[in-house]
């Protein structure tokens, strides 16, 4: 399974993330924050699935735009799966004709832009080679993380979140798991507002880390970006060989 951070950033740290899109072999996206924007518009073409974990801004910024970038030029137009809440704010807060014309009542009179499908939790999809299961998370929103699977490979990606029990038990039930990407936004003297704003600060990071049973590499991802120095240098403190931060433009093989 190929895993690329897509990069929305230049001439900073590639472990900064100002909008958060994980690519999957190349045609489907886990979230839709940089997906449109600083990225070849041949490669965004090829994107026909886009999974979104919830409806806050640094992940679903440029679905609007993407849609805008690739509208025609595929057999059929992008297809959008997420939680009926977030999919109730696409609707009510971004294509509302407002803040972006409403592309779902476009869709309905002339070549769609894009077709909305709902996620229920725990319920797999299949979208060419892999296999998706939303797992419900613990934030200020209803959000999901992915358990994302093909036939060799398992990897599981898991943003925002605080501490949260469903997480562990479908990771360690997974038997080809190779490798899990896990939210690290703040450092730890930010711990308090970690927990306010339902995000895991280093501490509570290498707390969940902890509750992995394999021996597989974590990843932290989904640094604020204001912190991202600090972070580093809190998780690189942290003795484990298998944590490290996630490089975006770094396309990983699992
Ligand atoms: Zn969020
Ligand atoms: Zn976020």
């Amino acid at each position: 399974m190929k895993v690329e951070l897509i990069s929305s950033t230049s001439g900073m740290s590639d472990a900064v993330q100002f909008g958060m899109t994980v690519l999957l072999n190349d045609h489907t996206a886990l979230d839709a924050g940089t997906l449109g924007f600083l990225w070849p518009i041949d490669r965004q073409r090829n994107v026909r699935h886009v999974f979104l974990s919830h409806s806050h801004i640094d992940h679903v910024a440029s679905l609007p735009a993407f849609l805008d970038n690739v509208y025609g030029s595929q057999q059929q137009c992008p297809i959008v799966l997420a939680g009926p809440e977030t999919l109730h704010s696409l609707k009510t807060d971004v294509f509302n004709d407002r803040l972006w014309p409403d592309f779902i009542r476009l869709s309905n009179h002339g070549p769609p832009f894009v077709q909305l499908r709902e996620l229920m939790p725990f319920q797999t999809c299949d979208v060419g080679d892999l296999r998706i299961t939303p797992i419900p998370l613990n934030h200020v929103v209803p959000t999901y993380g992915f358990l994302v699977e093909d036939n060799r490979s398992s990897v599981a990606f898991i943003t925002d979140t605080q501490a949260t029990d469903a997480v562990w038990e479908i990771v360690n039930s997974c038997k080809s798991l190779k490798a899990v990407f896990l939210e690290c936004s703040f450092p730890r003297r930010c711990r308090a507002l970690a927990r306010q704003s339902g995000h895991l600060s280093v501490d509570t990071f290498s707390r969940e880390t902890n509750r992995l049973r394999t021996d597989v590499p974590v990843f932290a991802y989904h640094l604020k970006p204001a912190f991202c120095e600090e972070i580093m240098e809190e998780i690189a403190g942290i003795a484990s060989g298998t944590m490290s931060v996630a490089r975006t433009g770094h396309p990983y093989q699992f």
